[in-house]
């Protein structure tokens, strides 16, 4: 069954993914959940009765698969800081030659939308859309 986020459930604290500090200051990715039926028993006979019988349904019930990905205030702020200066070095280089970089372009956009650096994904969005025309050329 597909794993999904919910937004109705605020992220608890988890350990830094960086520095194993507890935070929830940047939630990197959500918890991820999964559905599944249970059966549960909705009437049964009293324990004195001669014929014992049980009533059964089916419900569908929600658990967690996976724990949320958090990183604390400070880490997020480093992170920050190297994606900015990664790319004041690399991007012309990246632009120049995107197929060359792709993999690398692929990581960094990750990181900018996992740490929600809006600025900089928009800049590396830029960058695969070009990648994208000239293949499509
Ligand atoms: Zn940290």
């Amino acid at each position: 069954m597909a794993l999904f986020e919910r937004d109705d459930v605020a992220t608890v604290y988890g350990n830094c993914v960086t520095c194993g500090r507890d935070t929830r200051s940047h939630v990197l990715e959500k918890a991820k959940y999964e559905e599944y039926t249970a059966e549960v028993v909705t009437a049964r006979s009293d324990d004195y009765a001669n014929n014992s019988w049980e009533e059964t349904e089916e419900v569908t019930k929600v658990r967690k698969v996976t724990e949320a990905v958090v990183a604390c205030h400070s880490c997020w702020l480093k992170r920050h800081e190297e994606v900015k200066e990664m790319m004041l070095k690399d991007y012309q280089k990246w632009e120049a030659s995107p197929q060359t970089y792709f993999s690398k372009i692929h990581v960094v956009t990750e990181i900018c939308h996992a740490y929600d650096f809006p600025v900089e994904l928009k800049a590396m969005r830029y960058l695969i859309s070009i990648m994208k025309e000239s293949v499509n050329q």
